[in-house]
């Protein structure tokens, strides 16, 4: 039997759920790919980085190099070349590369779509292999990046700075068939409205129940 808080937090996440659909009712990953393969480049690619920068790098990048083989014909220095505005190049590249040549020997080149298998892949954590999981192969997953972490200890869905204990408590809270899609609605919300630096209180539909310390304060033009 569930507790009362716990029947309470559910409560919180069916509202937040509706709202969500309501904002973002057919949530969309922003990153452009034609494979798993690309798609798990791009992941890697877009830690600490925009997805619109990865965007205009794996458009020229994946022009040539869109399978482990092809990637795997260029040097470390020449991939760090071609991936150098994404940031953090250096081991983005050594990544990238070693997660390529893990494909080759253990998967004979093809993405796997289990988490297990996915995050044995050399560079690939737990997030990157949600993100797969859930968008290419429409598997269920909550992958937990910088924004989902922080929206949702502002929506007061979790308390925790700790991506796991985050993906954990979401699992429980929503139903699993949404999960994927929750994971899209809470990165752009975060995105778009409860913003790291400047979040739009103002035009937030989840205002009244939000406890955050980040939350401002609305003008009363009333008084
Ligand atoms: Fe984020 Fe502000 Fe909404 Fe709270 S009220 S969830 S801080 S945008």
């Amino acid at each position: 039997m569930e507790s009362k808080i716990e029947e309470k937090a559910k409560t919180k996440a069916t509202l937040i759920s509706k709202g969500l659909d309501k904002l973002f009712p057919n949530p969309k990953c922003e990153l452009d790919y034609k494979s798993a393969y690309e798609l798990l480049v791009a992941v890697i690619l877009s830690a600490q980085c925009t997805d619109k920068r990865v965007n205009i790098v794996t458009k020229e990048l994946f022009k040539e190099f869109n399978t482990p083989q092809k990637m795997l014909t260029l040097t470390q220095e020449q991939l760090e070349e071609k991936i150098h505005s994404c940031g953090f190049y250096h081991n983005k590249a050594k990544n990238i590369l070693a997660m390529s040549k893990d494909l080759l020997e253990r998967f004979a080149g093809k993405v796997p779509s289990s988490q297990e298998d996915l995050v044995s892949l050399a560079g690939v954590g737990r997030k990157t292999a949600n993100v797969v999981i859930g968008e290419f192969f429409k598997g269920e997953a909550i992958a937990v990046d910088t924004h989902v972490l922080r929206v949702s200890n502002r929506l007061g869905l979790v308390k925790t700075d700790n991506p796991l204990k985050c993906e954990l408590a979401l699992n429980n809270l929503f139903e699993k068939k949404a999960w994927s899609k929750l994971h899209l609605q809470l990165v752009l919300f975060g995105r778009y409205v409860c913003k790291s630096f400047s979040p739009q209180c103002d035009r937030c539909p989840f205002y009244n129940i939000c406890q955050s310390e980040d939350k401002k304060q609305l003008l009363n033009f009333a008084d």
